[in-house]
């Protein structure tokens, strides 16, 4: 049975405003979200843009909102969507580039302040640093960010504050400050220490709700804030000694 695809088509070359285009396409059984895009790019209007990769919920790229809910299109099934009309959307605190495309560019921004990569004291040791696997596991959860943006996306302060560095920035950097190897500095710190930083968080959770990877940014912003609070305070005896 045809379903009407309504998708949100963008071309700054040529329209002032995003508006919907109606599509009528027969989903196979069990087709993907992607794959109906893919279809109907390649059988009925080939200018449509959206993005993809590896089709299987580990490049991130494929991330939209889809009657309303964000999520990876590879990793949504038609079928389960139970409906006749299917919405779909660019994800939304992002600027349109076309149709389903967004610019990712204040997410990278975001993802590049909080400096995403180990900062270790000292020399490499010869046979590299020992972790312990107990050690890893504390920090597994928030290291399988596949950098999707659809926490970014759901993110309410986001929304109304452009200069929040969002939840997987932030919770990136929970997983390198979680991480034995890591020793970077109280300065590094107290550049997240504000308002548009850990405490810009409201904690409604959307993020949570969205990661299709179950990292729960929210309680890595929270385990940040806990951290500064200890290292504000050794900080401030430090300076008192
Ligand atoms: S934390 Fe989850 S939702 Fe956010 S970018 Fe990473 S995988 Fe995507």
């Amino acid at each position: 049975m045809s379903t009407q695809f309504k998708i949100l088509r963008f071309d700054p070359a040529t329209d002032d405003h995003p508006h919907f285009q109606v599509f009528e396409h027969t989903p196979k059984a069990q087709d993907t979200m992607l794959e109906v895009l893919k279809d109907i790019r390649d059988q009925q209007d080939p200018s449509l843009a959206f993005r993809y990769s590896c089709r299987e919920a580990v490049c991130g790229s494929c991330a939209l909102t889809i009657n309303g809910q964000i999520c990876l299109a590879c990793k949504t099934l038609f079928a389960a969507l139970k409906t006749d009309v299917v919405v779909i959307e660019p994800l939304p605190n992002l600027e349109i580039q076309k149709d389903l495309i967004v610019d990712f560019a204040p997410f990278w921004e975001a993802y590049r302040f909080i400096q995403p990569y180990l900062q270790p004291e000292g020399d490499i040791p010869e046979k590299g640093h020992h972790v312990e696997e107990s050690e890893l596991a504390e920090v597994f959860q928030y290291t399988t960010c596949i950098l999707c943006a659809s926490c970014y996306a759901a993110c309410p302060v986001a929304t109304r504050d452009e200069r929040y560095l969002g939840p997987a920035a932030l919770v990136k950097l929970h997983r390198f400050v979680k991480d034995p190897r890591d020793k970077r500095s109280y300065e590094a710190l107290k550049r997240v220490d504000t308002p548009t930083g850990i405490w810009g968080c409201d904690t409604v959770f959307r993020c949570n709700d969205v990661c299709p990877k179950e990292v729960r940014p929210a309680d890595g912003i929270e385990g940040l804030r806990r951290k500064m609070v200890v290292e504000r305070t050794k900080h401030l005896f430090g300076r008192k000694k």
